[in-house]
């Protein structure tokens, strides 16, 4: 009996260790800091305690004797992504509020150690707690407030005096929410109000600008942190343009709206991209969810060959195969003029950066068969195709969402002290950024994770999502 219960003792102390104090070197690797644009070849990274201790070239760190060693020679370590727009299907009542931990989970198997969820649940929060104390293998986890809207959409405020205006402002800041989420149909007024009251709290605002309400100038003025780059096609918008509406947010359902792309002037774009960086320079613009689902449509084909199309239930697989064969929309706009928007939209993107913009990358998955974790590889992509570099691409990917948490001197970059969030790579991201998709493992507040154990979470999570679908009829 003392045997067995020593033997346990052993066995708890040895689980309690590799939870809290693992210590893990990665020798010989490549390390693309992000501190600036570089690449420091054959280094060995210490961890330890979550944290990075040290980094140095590998023939001089000495690997600690109790550490765990990842044979890195030839491979790339990077900050660990970061999605800034996503929500979890869990968030719906169409699945479990139970499978959340596993879509947590499915982000981390794809490299993303720092997420914001954009319409905020008290699930959510509760998940932040949960992730933070290491309760569950998550990703560090911000989350904005329910959305204030005019209209009643679902996990919202409907905000229709200015008294609710403040009152939703000041519920969400007292529940904890990080962030205030604008959506749509809210007033001019309402919207101002909202802003106002979250500058006396201390929050910032962040999301759509409903360019019927609030527009891009009027968000500018209030220092908002712009979503989708929403309402920056009306911004476009010449003058003496007979179509006066475009294509953010929900007006992108109306086919007229499409029309404006033969009304748009582009001299405007220098200015617009100034603008926007005096106001605000984080520009998150979701490009690859706008450029992919309503730019240029998917085949059948295309979608059934996704490597996140298993996760989802065949019932919502077939209502969103359906809604790109028959969505009047869809089928009523040119491809021409779809391309166009998008060429507009790479445009601005490159712009903004390069006006000293603080460009970031968000999913907005899990909708339109687009899931979280895969989608974040997808909008690194689709920042590359605007036309900004691979080195610019991946400081939005990684450190530039840091930088606007305010938490830079704690994560965000390979350097010691920083929370050992990290990516390691077969391939060079900064010769070709789809490297990011080609891993050896993932880091998640230093536990390492090869990419092998990660994929059989894949497999073992995807019949989990996709079955626990609740019908409602
Ligand atoms: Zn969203």
């Amino acid at each position: 009996m003392v045997w067995k219960s020593i033997i346990l003792l052993v066995l708890l102390i040895g689980v309690v260790t590799a939870a809290i104090g693992q210590t893990t070197a990665f020798v010989g690797v490549n390390v693309i800091p992000m501190d600036r644009e570089r690449v420091i070849t054959n280094q060995t990274v210490v961890v330890r305690n979550g944290t990075i201790a040290q980094i140095g070239d590998a023939a001089r760190v000495k690997v600690p004797a109790d550490a765990l060693t990842v044979d890195a020679r030839g491979k790339y370590l990077i900050p660990g992504l970061v999605d800034m727009h996503t929500h979890l299907l869990s968030d719906s009542d169409e699945y479990p509020d139970s499978i959340a931990p596993d879509e947590l989970r499915v982000m981390v198997a794809n490299g993303v150690t720092t997420v914001r969820f954009m319409i905020g649940t008290p699930e959510l929060l509760k998940l932040r707690k949960r992730s933070a104390t290491g309760e569950i293998a998550a990703p560090t986890i911000y989350v904005a407030s329910p959305h204030l809207t005019g209209r009643e959409q679902g996990n919202n405020f409907v905000v229709n005096t200015p008294e609710e205006a403040r009152e939703a402002v000041r519920r969400s800041k007292a529940a904890g929410y990080d962030f205030i989420k604008i959506t749509t149909f809210l007033k001019s007024l309402l919207y101002e109000t909202a802003v106002d009251e979250a500058k006396k709290l201390n929050i910032r605002v962040v999301g759509h600008a409903d360019s019927r309400f609030v527009g891009v100038e009027r968000a500018w003025k209030a220092g908002q942190q712009i979503e989708h780059l929403d309402g920056y096609m009306e911004l476009l918008l010449k003058a003496d343009s007979p179509v006066k509406g475009s294509v953010s947010d929900l007006y992108i359902y109306n086919p007229d709206n499409w029309k404006s792309f033969d009304y748009m002037d582009e001299t405007k774009i220098a200015e617009i991209a100034r603008k926007t960086v005096a106001s605000n320079p984080y520009v998150d613009p979701t490009q690859h969810f706008m450029k992919n689902t309503f730019g240029r449509l998917r085949t059948e084909e295309e979608i059934r060959v996704q490597p996140d199309f298993r996760f989802y239930p065949p019932k919502v697989q077939q209502q969103w195969l359906d809604f790109y064969k028959k969505n009047k929309f869809i089928n009523t706009v040119s491809l021409e003029r779809r391309a166009r928007w998008v060429a507009l939209r790479e445009k601005l993107i490159k712009a903004i950066y390069e006006a000293g913009g603080k460009i970031m990358t968000g999913s907005d998955t899990p909708e339109f068969l687009w899931l979280y974790g895969f989608g974040i590889h997808h909008e690194l992509k689709a920042l590359k195709d605007s036309g900004i570099s691979n080195y610019a691409v991946l400081a939005a990917g990684t450190r530039n969402a840091h930088e606007f948490f305010g938490t830079i001197d704690k994560a965000g970059t390979i350097e010691k002290g920083k929370r050992a969030d990290l990516v390691l790579l077969n391939a060079n991201p900064i010769d070709d950024i789809s490297a990011t998709k080609d891993r050896a493992g993932v880091m998640l507040k230093g536990r390492w994770y090869t990419q092998n154990e990660l994929d059989a979470w894949l497999d073992e999570i995807a019949p989990k999502i996709a079955g626990s679908f609740i019908e409602h009829k």
